[in-house]
């Protein structure tokens, strides 16, 4: 949480309670890289007392600490100027432990006895119980088995409210081997045991603190490599995102490319059906009435011939031809003859079946082949044809006029199954019509190869 704390006071000490945890945890390591943090920011004395102190306890532990390291002398004038006297007396015991470690026990036992009133004034327990210890292997070391067992037995005496320590465990060792020297073989056995179980009370609580702490550093290792997973999970999650992202857009245009395909195709395909259609119409169809042109009705006609010959049944055949028509063209106008000419092909077509074939082959000349219909029904046709001509209502143009027109008509019984022949022989009884008058039906007579009027009125008999 460190680099989340802001304010000065509190980050000093959250890195003092490290320093002194990992310190007191035998994490000497960590316990140096805290308290030289601390160090480095440190403003208030007293901190800095303790992150100094905190620094030479392990580096002492470390090995690394001699006794002119510059830290020493600065720890114990940092210390003594904020007050820490206890603490200025801490590190002088450091400087004996180093001392004592070189063989220099007058030396250190010099240091040491300056600090007694230091911590006979505090009474501290770990720290006097230390000191005690230290006093004891020092005079111990230099043969002042007395001394060495007082300070030993004061030392165990302090040390015996908190349990055992380090402090205790020397004790005990000092207190064992001078009996053992003195032959004094029942004590020396007594603090033999005490020795032994101090020790590994010791032992066990270093090894505890060890294993808690591998247990943490593993479960932390654990934590990691999990959010190290997460983190992996959640980075192809964003990739996979992403990638269903573009493959959406992706599918969007090409969906819409789709789109634009189809709609240009169903664009193109009925412009081509339009235009189809239309050249067909042109094709088949007479612009003015339309009605077939004479193109197509021959096509038409043939193949229904072809097909009445085949089955043996009748066509019809009927012609006509609008009468004066060029005397209308003359007197009225061309666009009133056109006007005429549509009205006409609309009223023939009126009177027809779906099966005729109905044509415009000339200018105002119209024909209508009857596939299977006989004579009779053609005359009939043919005169209902030439009534409603006949009685076109022509006052729309302005003008006050009637149109007629003369009929030829034959059929194959007559003509035989040729087109040629029908039209020549349909054609023939047409003129005998306008030779005979004009506005009338003629059919043609094969055998006197002359055609027979019909006057309207005997169709009826017919
Ligand atoms: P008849 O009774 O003997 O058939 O006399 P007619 O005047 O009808 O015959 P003619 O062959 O002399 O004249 C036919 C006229 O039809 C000549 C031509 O100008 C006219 N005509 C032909 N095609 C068209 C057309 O598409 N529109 C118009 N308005 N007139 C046309
Ligand atoms: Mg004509
Ligand atoms: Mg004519």
């Amino acid at each position: 949480m460190l680099p989340e704390i802001s304010e000065p006071e509190y980050q000093q000490a959250g890195l003092l309670v490290a320093a002194l945890f990992y310190n007191q945890l035998g994490q000497y390591e960590l316990g140096l890289r805290y308290a030289s943090k601390l160090e480095s920011i440190v403003k208030e004395e007293r901190n800095a007392c303790l992150a100094i102190q905190l620094t030479i306890e392990a580096k002492l532990k470390l090995h690394q600490l001699d006794e002119n390291s510059p830290e020493i002398n600065n720890g114990i004038d940092v210390c003594e100027k904020s007050g820490e006297t206890l603490v200025s007396a801490i590190i002088n015991t450091y400087v004996a432990t180093l001392l004592l470690e070189q063989h220099k026990y007058q030396q250190a036992l010099q240091l040491l006895e300056a600090q007694l009133d230091t911590i006979h004034a505090f009474n501290y327990a770990p720290v006097s119980s230390r000191l005690y210890s230290l006093l004891a292997q020092g005079y111990q070391a230099l043969g002042q088995t007395n001394k060495a067992e007082t300070y030993a037995s004061q030392a165990v005496a302090t040390s015996i409210p908190m349990g055992n320590d380090e402090s205790s465990v020397i004790a005990y060792r000092i207190l064992y081997q001078t009996n053992m020297a003195r032959n004094d073989y029942k004590a020396a056995l007594d603090y033999h045991v005490k020795y032994a179980q101090a020790d590994k009370a010791y032992l066990d609580d270093i090894k505890t603190k060890h294993l808690a702490f591998q247990l943490a550093e593993h479960q932390a290792a654990e934590q990691k490599s999990r959010i190290a997973l997460l983190d992996r999970q959640n980075n192809l999650l964003l990739t996979e995102q992403q990638l269903a992202r573009i493959q959406a857009e992706n599918n969007r245009l090409f969906i819409s490319l789709l789109i634009a395909i189809i709609t240009l195709l169903g664009f193109w395909a009925y412009k081509s059906w339009t235009i189809q259609k239309r050249l067909k119409q042109l094709a088949e169809y007479d612009a003015l009435t339309h009605v077939f042109n004479r193109g197509h009705f021959t096509q038409v006609a043939q193949s229904a011939l072809s097909y009445c010959e085949s089955s043996e049944v009748d066509l019809s055949y009927i012609l006509f031809d609008l009468d004066n028509f060029k005397q209308i063209n003359d007197k009225y106008g061309h666009a009133i003859g056109d006007w005429v000419l549509k009205k006409v092909a609309k009223a023939c077509q009126a009177q027809g079946r779906k099966n005729d074939i109905f044509a415009r082959i000339g200018g105002e000349e119209f024909c209508i082949a009857l596939p299977g219909c006989d004579l009779k029904t053609a005359i009939k046709l043919a005169e209902a044809c030439r009534e409603a001509i006949a009685t076109i209502d022509c006052s729309a143009t302005g003008h006050e006029f009637n149109v007629t027109a003369s009929f030829g008509i034959t059929d194959t019984q007559m003509s035989g199954y040729k087109l040629e022949r029908l039209i020549n022989d349909a054609d023939s009884a047409m003129y005998q019509s306008k030779e005979t008058g004009r506005d009338r039906l003629c059919i043609f007579d094969p055998e006197a190869k002359r055609t027979i009027p019909q006057a309207s009125h005997s169709l009826l008999s017919l």
